[in-house]
């Protein structure tokens, strides 16, 4: 294969080129890529760490609590969870609260709510009592309620009931993040360790990235970096570079955006409903929301959209790239539309979007959460609500739920991450950060990882 030359990269783009070389280059300034940033600055030994974003500020787009459920997902109230997954997830959420608790601005990161995962009906009360006993053990502030002690928290959710309510609530946890101001916190934190050197790069759109003899280099608007090792964390376009450098040829990105609608206060916590067992994607749920006082919100939606980026109609091409009709994708899609609760479940949530019945329509789901909401009670919350790049594994005929990581091996790595990325942030930043210390061979401090954020 031809590498280009350093040197005459760097005459034929004149001054325009940084001649910079850093050991680790991060494309994406979400909660993914900062999350790393921090965890490299903090625990290793590398010096020169690079962060590059196309916004003007860090975590604008899905990590930012406008575009997400703002939820730290523990698996004590997500019925879609196994309890396998439900642990995992309990880790990754307690990094976040042992790293976030002691900073200053903690009480601009993390909230304490009241939580509740609802039961309504005989069969799903029952099926609530039952994971609760496969639980409880594992979340020690865990409660079964009935009727009166969900009311004795959310009086509108038990108002009004002729059907039998349960739920599994935890009422003195943290519950709520605003993803955004952790990203903040971890860029700021990153910047202020020790002989390092982190250049944070925003307004800078990565448009390419070369391999060299001994690494990448990173081409972007308005910087060429050089990197020993590059992490691309960049949601649904970390699929499109991997596939640009022939890289996750097996997987196709189902980006499914979420909107959510606001009503007035209506609830005091986090009241998430049971997931449909038929359905990929996790059910409604309402909560107070974090940036917008006095309302309550609901949603998210699940509306599969040909867009990589949310209101971004740039990034439909980009998808296109990403969505080629062949055997793999189109025996996915099949499987899923043939049933028929999948099948009404993907148009119901493109109703959700159509001007003058979408209220109508949403308000019947929201009434399982507060049976008592009006119509004029219900607003949609215009220009709310992000992406999940969900990944089709062409090869199993499947969705891929959960994160993706693309690793050959070669010095890069590629995350796709949709819910529950957010609250894995440290999760999946631990684990490339051990990728990136075998590959580099430089030294992680584990006792400090383990005593900060175990
Ligand atoms: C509706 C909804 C609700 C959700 N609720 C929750 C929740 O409650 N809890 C939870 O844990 N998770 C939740 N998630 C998932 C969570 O939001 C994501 O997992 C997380 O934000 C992903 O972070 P990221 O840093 O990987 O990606 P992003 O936040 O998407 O960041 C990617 C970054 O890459 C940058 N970028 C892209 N291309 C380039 C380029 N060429 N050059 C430079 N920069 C580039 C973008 O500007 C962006 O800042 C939700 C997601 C959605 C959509």
């Amino acid at each position: 294969m031809h590498l280009p030359d350093d040197k005459a990269l760097c005459a034929s783009r004149g001054n325009f080129m940084s001649k910079k070389t850093v050991d680790v280059a991060i494309i994406g300034g979400g909660i993914s890529g900062s999350a790393l940033l921090y965890l490299l600055a903090r625990y290793t030994d590398l010096k020169h760490i690079a962060l590059f974003d196309k916004c003007d500020t860090i975590a604008a787009l899905n990590s930012h609590g406008r575009n997400n459920s703002q939820t730290l997902h523990c698996g004590d109230i997500e019925t879609n969870y196994t309890l396998e997954k439900a642990l995992k997830v309990q880790a990754a959420a307690r990094m976040v609260v042992r790293y976030a608790e002691h900073l200053p601005s903690a009480s601009h990161i993390l909230y304490k709510y009241p939580k509740m995962v609802l039961g309504v009906g005989e069969q799903e009360c029952d099926q609530l009592a039952d994971r609760f006993e496969s639980f409880h053990n594992h979340y020690p502030k865990m409660r079964l309620l009935d009727k009166d002690g969900i009311s004795a928290i959310e009086p509108n959710v038990a108002w009004g009931r002729t059907e039998r309510i349960a739920a599994i609530a935890t009422t003195d946890d943290y519950s709520a993040v605003n993803f955004q101001a952790l990203a903040d916190s971890f860029v700021d934190q990153a910047k202020i360790q020790k002989d390092k050197e982190v250049a944070i790069y925003l307004k800078t759109r990565v448009h390419s990235i070369l391999p060299l003899e001994n690494g990448f280099q990173v081409r972007s608007n308005n910087a060429w970096v050089n990197a020993r090792f590059v992490v691309v964390s960049a949601g649904g376009h970390s699929l499109l570079f991997a596939q640009r450098m022939g890289y996750g040829k097996e997987y196709a990105c189902l980006p499914v955006a979420g909107s959510f609608y606001y009503t007035p206060d209506v609830l005091n916590g986090k009241v998430y409903t049971i997931q449909n067992p038929k359905l990929p994607f996790a059910a409604i749920h309402g909560d107070p929301d974090l940036l917008v006082r006095g309302k309550t919100r609901f949603g998210p939606t699940a509306l599969i959209l040909p867009m990589l980026e949310r209101y971004n109609y740039r990034s439909i091409p980009e998808f296109l790239r990403l969505f080629s009709l062949d055997k793999g994708v189109l025996g996915t899609m099949w499987d899923l539309i043939k049933v028929s609760d999948i099948r009404n479940y993907i148009l119901k949530n493109f109703m959700f979007e159509v001007p003058l019945i979408r209220q109508r329509l949403f308000l019947q789901d929201a009434r399982k959460i507060v049976p008592t909401l009006q119509l004029q009670d219900l607003t949609f919350a215009h220009r709310i609500g992000g992406i999940r790049p969900v990944m089709i594994d062409k090869n199993n005929r499947k969705l891929h739920l959960g994160e993706a990581k693309i690793s050959p091996g070669n010095g890069i790595i590629f995350n796709m991450t949709p819910s529950p990325g957010a609250t894995s942030c440290l999760q999946n930043g631990e684990q490339d950060m051990h990728i990136i210390a075998d590959h580099l061979q430089c030294h992680i401090d584990e006792a400090a990882i383990k005593r900060d954020l175990y």
